[in-house]
């Protein structure tokens, strides 16, 4: 608001100079005119008539005063002058200017101007313009110049006045219009601005409360997180010591039961070489039924062995091929296939994986394994493929054209301890392969599955999701 009549009263200052400067430069011209138009000589003779006589009456009979002043006025009228012209000589005697012919309108005047401006004083005799003045009637701007005779002396001045003071009020009437409008103006604008400004304060005081509420909950997330941490990490030690124990107590357990098994394996085989050949049949089969039977044992121990610390030992991850795995398991059956006069085919290429080559080549030497032994075929066939599926990714396939498997029986045969065709002893075994096999794969985020028909054989299906790095394409 300050700023706006800071402003406003600049604008009125600068419209009054540029007024009282077109206003003085009229004036002065329009003194030049009159100057010009009055007779020097007339007034000279006129001022002398003045000293002689100082009565103002005898004057308005004086002819040589009607020239003047119908010369005076037909100029005023000419120039438009509204305000009064008048001249004036300089009375050396008193230091003071007398008006000896004044206003056209008012010829009948004369007056000792003893209060004229210092500057009017000095510079009688040249043209020039006053600075603006104030007496009762208000702020004056006037001009003047030498009215001079025939001989070119100058024997008064004439003076034009104008009066200031409407001019002033309708300037700052201008200025200062509206002024009220715009304060109001300024005010709502003001309202507005602080109403935004509390908002925003607000806003940013409610944004702090806010902050400070997250970075509460934050902190007693974190809190909660670094208890969990601490929590899981007991717990990770616990779990870490309570494997370690398992795993001591199955090789304690296993030590254990394999030394009374291997016992009663030898003294078995003791007794049957003390036989001899000349012993019953029947107390031979007895022997050999226990000696098998010892063998059995150990056999299960083992694999129960080898089933708990896939549990609980950490993947030996390398990178690797499979193909190298399964030829590996191949190599490990050797004895069997040409036992067996068997074929194990495995594809030209096997893909790419990372994972612990010691279990990956057991899960196939099972699966191959089983395929050769629950086969009564002529020429036991097992094929190690590779297939795409859209779903699974690469999924390896071993097929064999074995006993197969009914489809009853199908879901359960992963089960731990879980034999179809053990009881007659034609098939031995454990019934851990397969259970071993679905923990390798699961620990691999992978699945296994099968495809079976009674006497037509078998196929198993499993992926290694987090192990298998190839695309299917590569194989
Ligand atoms: P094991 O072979 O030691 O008995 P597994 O867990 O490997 O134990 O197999 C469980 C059972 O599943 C086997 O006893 C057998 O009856 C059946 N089985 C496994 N693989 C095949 C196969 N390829 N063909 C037919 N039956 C199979």
């Amino acid at each position: 608001m300050v700023m706006v009549l800071i402003l406003r009263y600049q604008g009125y200052q600068n419209i009054i100079r540029q007024a009282e400067r077109l206003t003085l430069a009229t004036l002065e011209n329009n003194a030049w005119s009159i100057a010009q138009i009055i007779n020097g000589d007339e007034h000279q003779h006129l001022q002398e008539a003045y000293q002689e006589k100082d009565e103002i009456s005898g004057l308005t009979q004086d002819q040589r005063y009607d020239n003047l002043h119908k010369a005076l006025a037909s100029a005023q009228k000419e120039l438009g002058i509204e305000t009064p012209v008048y001249t004036y000589t300089k009375n050396e005697a008193s230091n003071s200017f007398d008006f000896i012919v004044t206003s056209s309108l008012d010829p009948y005047f004369r007056h000792p101007f003893t209060s004229a401006p210092e500057e009017q004083i000095s510079s009688y005799g040249k043209s020039n313009r006053l600075p603006a003045y104030s007496d009762e009637h208000g702020k004056w701007l006037s001009a003047f110049s030498p009215i001079r005779n025939s001989s070119g002396e100058v024997v008064a001045m004439v003076q034009v006045d104008q009066c200031f003071d409407h001019f002033l009020n309708e300037a700052s009437q201008d200025a200062f219009a509206g002024l009220w409008w715009n304060f109001l103006l300024i005010l709502f604008l003001v309202i507005i601005v602080w109403k935004y400004v509390t908002v925003l304060i607000y806003k940013e005081e409610e944004d702090k409360i806010e902050l400070q509420k997250i970075i509460g909950e934050k902190t007693e997330i974190s809190e909660r997180l670094s208890l969990r941490e601490k929590e899981l990490e007991r717990q990770k030690k616990s779990l870490v010591n309570k494997n370690q124990y398992l795993e001591d107590f199955a090789n304690i357990v296993s030590h254990d039961l394999k030394s009374p098994l291997r016992g009663i394996s030898n003294f078995a085989s003791l007794l049957s070489r003390r036989l001899g050949p000349t012993a019953e049949s029947s107390t031979t089969e007895y022997v050999n039924y226990i000696k098998s039977n010892a063998k059995r044992a150990l056999n299960l121990v083992d694999g129960i062995l080898n089933y708990s610390k896939l549990g609980t030992d950490a993947h030996n991850n390398t990178s690797c091929n499979l193909l190298d795995l399964v030829k590996d398991a191949r190599e490990n059956l050797l004895s069997v296939i040409d036992g067996r006069g068997a074929v194990v085919e495995v594809a030209e290429r096997l893909p790419d994986a990372v994972c612990d080559k010691v279990i990956v080549t057991q899960l196939f030497q099972n699966l191959i394994g089983n395929g050769l032994k629950y086969n009564n075929a002529e020429v036991p066939t097992v094929k190690v493929t590779c297939t795409k599926d859209p779903e699974k990714g690469c999924v390896m396939a071993v097929s064999d054209n074995g006993i197969g498997i009914a489809k009853e029986y199908q879901a359960s045969i992963f089960d731990m301890f879980t034999r179809l065709h053990g009881s007659e002893g034609q098939f031995e075994g454990s019934g851990i392969g397969l259970a071993f096999c679905l923990r390798i794969i699961k620990s691999y985020g992978g699945e296994i599955w099968l495809d079976s028909e009674e006497g037509k054989g078998s196929t198993f299906y499993f992926n290694l999701p987090e192990a298998l790095l190839g695309e299917p394409e590569m194989v």
